[in-house]
């Protein structure tokens, strides 16, 4: 990047209930093929996407999204959406973190089972003018190109595909796992599990933690 190239930032939104290698390697794979300068993590508070997902408090979303970027210094925490009351909606994120960082180009990373999905989502156009979406592939998910391009015409060139493996992990699986007493070593950073561990989320005994 020469001096007078705008900032290049990546963005990634979600519940992060536990975040996982999946996340990260999303993260990863997008700064280094974007060139971007930072990912920006950003935990949603109330998720419009998911009504009545018990999601565990945001102090421990936030803490775990902590404990898992903490050995890249480009990846950073954003309270954006944890500081603000809901509903918290992708395309407001964006115009809020686009005032704060004038100038810089927005990279929204996302699974593709968020893209399969992305006509659900508030004002995808508006979204789409905002960041162009960055994509990597996930097992059991293919968006329809063509749709999307009549609902949002220009969506293509808006569009990034990640060469990244496809990995099958979810935090839904995860959570799963904790809860049946399954390993979940090598499927989220050591700091991560040693949070859940402590904390004692997503066992059987804590699920009201989760309401
Ligand atoms: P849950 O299972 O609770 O729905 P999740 O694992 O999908 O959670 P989120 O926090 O909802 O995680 O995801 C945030 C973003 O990361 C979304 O855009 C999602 O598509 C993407 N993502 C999550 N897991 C993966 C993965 N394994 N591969 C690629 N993208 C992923």
């Amino acid at each position: 990047m020469t001096g007078g190239d705008p900032l290049r930032l990546g963005v990634l939104g979600g519940t992060f209930d536990p975040p996982h290698y999946g996340h990260l390697a999303l993260a990863e794979t997008a700064r280094v093929q974007l060139g971007l300068a930072r990912v920006l993590f950003v935990p949603a508070g109330d998720p419009p996407h998911k009504p009545g997902y018990p999601l565990s408090p945001a102090v421990h979303r936030a803490a775990m999204v902590t404990a898992a970027i903490a050995d890249n210094s480009a990846f950073v925490l954003s309270r954006v959406d944890l500081d603000r009351p809901g509903p918290h909606y992708t395309v407001d994120m964006l115009a809020l973190l686009r005032g704060m960082f004038a100038g810089a180009e927005f990279y929204f990373l996302m699974g593709g089972d968020s893209l399969a999905e992305f006509l659900t989502w508030r004002d995808p156009v508006g979204i789409v003018r905002q960041a162009v979406l960055v994509v990597m592939e996930r097992p059991g998910w293919t968006a329809d190109i063509p749709v999307l391009e009549r609902e949002i015409p220009g969506i293509r060139e808006r569009l990034v595909w990640l060469d990244a493996p496809r990995l099958d992990l979810s935090a839904t699986d995860l959570r799963r796992r904790v809860r049946e007493g399954l390993p979940i070593r090598y499927l989220v950073p050591p700091a991560v599990e040693a949070y859940i561990r402590e904390h004692r989320l997503y066992a059987r005994e804590n699920s009201d933690c989760r309401r």
